[in-house]
């Protein structure tokens, strides 16, 4: 055991998370402690290629971080937007978050490094990243839903991400709650991703306004850039403003009746919510709670503890590492 986890703490491995704005990534050890960070802007003005080379230098960039301080990283682990085939470290089906990245290797360009590398989805990435080091420690099966955009997920099935039989499962964002409901970027209608997303809850606040102008969401500026609309919305609720107030209300009903889903499907021990939207008002978990036990399957047996995220939006690098690592460990 000691050895075991002598082995662990050594491990330093290199994290990088595409994202549709920016490559979060950073160096992390056996315990997930994160000993560097930096992000850089993700242009794909010259294509796949191009990106693969910021990558690319990005990996050296850490790289010399680590010689420069006599260590050496031991593997490399990549979080791609879009579904991500893990076996052939390939990106099979493209994001509309990130247009044109598909088809891309992500294993291949950087095997002159000489490091074993963990390709996977970034949700996938942000998901594992809980469950090795934050909000879902010590359990078997967890689910993490990131609101953020749009909603990531990532289920662990006994200890292990579930991709499904063709590395596009895990979609719950795409879990459609209204066959009705407004146009959703993957093409469907009535997604969960449409109603409790951080950019849904945007969307549906704005609209209001035309109706309510009176409400103190007229105030906001829904085209500034960064979190400051959001946390608008709910600083509107908590001080009471109606039309916000019934806004969050109903935002918590409908992901409720998706987490409820989810739970009905999965039974999970841990359900992990995360993202803009969690950070910017703890006390939306309350309600999301309370309101998605009164629409889970009724029985006496134990029901999963519903929790926020730990590890913020440097979980996507910090899993995909805790990837790397598992590859360089032979697990
Ligand atoms: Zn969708």
């Amino acid at each position: 055991m000691k050895k075991a986890r002598a082995k662990a703490e050594n491990t330093i491995c290199l994290g990088l998370d595409i994202g549709g704005s920016f490559v979060k990534y950073g160096v992390i050890d056996g315990e997930g402690s994160v000993l560097y960070s930096s992000r850089t802007a993700t242009v794909l003005d010259n294509g796949a290629p191009g990106l693969v080379d910021i990558l690319r230098n990005v990996i050296s960039e850490m790289i010399d971080h680590c010689t420069s301080r006599g260590f050496q990283p031991q593997a490399i682990g990549i979080g791609s937007p879009g579904t991500v085939d893990p076996r052939s470290g390939k990106v099979t089906g493209e994001s509309p978050n990130l247009p044109g990245w598909v088809e891309v290797e992500l294993r291949a360009p950087f095997s002159g490094f000489g490091l074993p590398t963990a390709v996977d989805n970034d949700a996938n990435c942000s998901a594992y990243a809980e469950f090795k080091f934050g909000a879902a420690v010590g359990t078997q099966t967890a689910i993490v839903i990131t609101l953020g955009t749009g909603i990531g997920s990532g289920i662990i099935i006994n200890r292990r991400l579930y991709h499904g039989s063709h590395y596009s499962g895990a979609e719950l964002g795409h879990l459609s709650i209204n066959s009705r409901g407004p146009r959703c970027g993957c093409g469907n209608r009535g997604c969960l991703e449409t109603y409790a997303s951080a950019g849904a809850i945007l969307r549906r606040a704005a609209r209001l306004v035309d109706f309510y102008p009176h409400s103190s969401l007229a105030q906001i500026d829904f085209s500034a850039q960064g979190d400051a609309p959001l946390a608008a919305v709910f600083r509107a609720a908590q001080e009471e403003d109606i039309t916000a107030t019934e806004l969050l209300d109903t935002v918590a009903d409908d992901l409720a009746i998706g987490l409820a889903g989810i739970i009905n499907a999965f039974d999970p021990e841990v359900l992990v919510l995360g993202g803009g939207v969690v950070d910017a008002a703890p006390e939306f978990i309350k309600a999301v709670t309370r309101k998605t036990k009164r629409y889970t399957f009724k029985t006496k047996a134990k029901r999963p503890r519903i929790v926020p995220a730990q590890l913020g939006n440097r979980a996507g690098f910090i899993g995909a590492a805790a990837l790397g690592a598992d590859l360089a460990h032979g697990e």
